[in-house]
């Protein structure tokens, strides 16, 4: 009897940005040896182990925690026909790639694309120093915000965003503090995806190149 078990996976390099999609079948496993995925660029992304005769275990690179994380699934999981499956920070649940059937790991991306781009297309704009890094940017800002998590030192929540070729600029509607947001590379992604929350300081504190402000309840 022959089972024919693949499955592919996809993972932005966490040091280069580059998305590859690599794929891998049961006899790649079958010797007890870990496979390890690096990106062109030399850096480490993940590795894939067995574990024990039911369990698959992986070990990824989180760019948001500076750290591996570790997740171990049984077979039937890994090895499934019909479910796109996460790779996520165990932290904070944010997405860094995907496993599962080719098909529709392509499907995702393609549908992630045709976002962003028609994102673009609304906001008519593609004179950014990197147009799909506003984009994230943007797109992360916003989920901040329906989380309660974008808001100004004075206690409201309503902000306004500008935006320039390499950066955002957040303006609370009431004070009119701002604060600007660097968002012309992947660095200034991670850096904004490391914090909890976006919060816009009131003049009178530090000048506006204090990043990562803290706000105690
Ligand atoms: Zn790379
Ligand atoms: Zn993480
Ligand atoms: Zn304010």
């Amino acid at each position: 009897m022959v089972i024919e078990l693949s499955t592919s996976f996809a993972m932005r390099c966490p040091t280069c940005g580059r998305l590859d999609v690599h794929r891998l079948n049961v006899f790649n496993l079958a010797g007890g040896e870990p496979l390890e995925y690096y990106c062109e660029c030399g850096s480490h992304k993940a590795t894939i182990e067995r574990k024990g005769s039911k369990y698959i275990n992986i070990r990824y690179y989180c760019i948001i925690c500076d750290l591996e994380h570790n997740m171990i699934l049984p077979h039937n999981i890994f090895w499934s026909k019909n479910h796109l499956n996460s790779l996520i920070c165990l932290d904070t649940e944010l997405n860094l790639g995907y496993f599962g059937p080719e098909k529709k790991i392509m499907a995702e991306l393609d549908r992630q694309r045709e976002e962003l781009n028609s994102m673009a297309n609304e906001l008519g704009f593609d004179e950014f120093a990197d147009p799909e890094i506003m984009l994230e940017i943007l797109d992360y800002l916003h989920d901040v915000a329906a989380e309660g998590g974008l808001f100004c030192e004075c206690g409201n929540h309503e902000i306004s965003i500008e935006l320039y070729t390499d950066k955002l600029e957040l303006t609370c509607s009431i004070c009119g503090s701002s604060q600007q947001l660097a968002a012309s590379c992947k660095e200034d992604l991670y850096q904004l995806k490391g914090m909890d929350d976006v919060i816009i300081k009131l003049p009178k504190g530090k000048p506006k190149s204090s990043k990562n402000p803290e706000v105690k309840y």
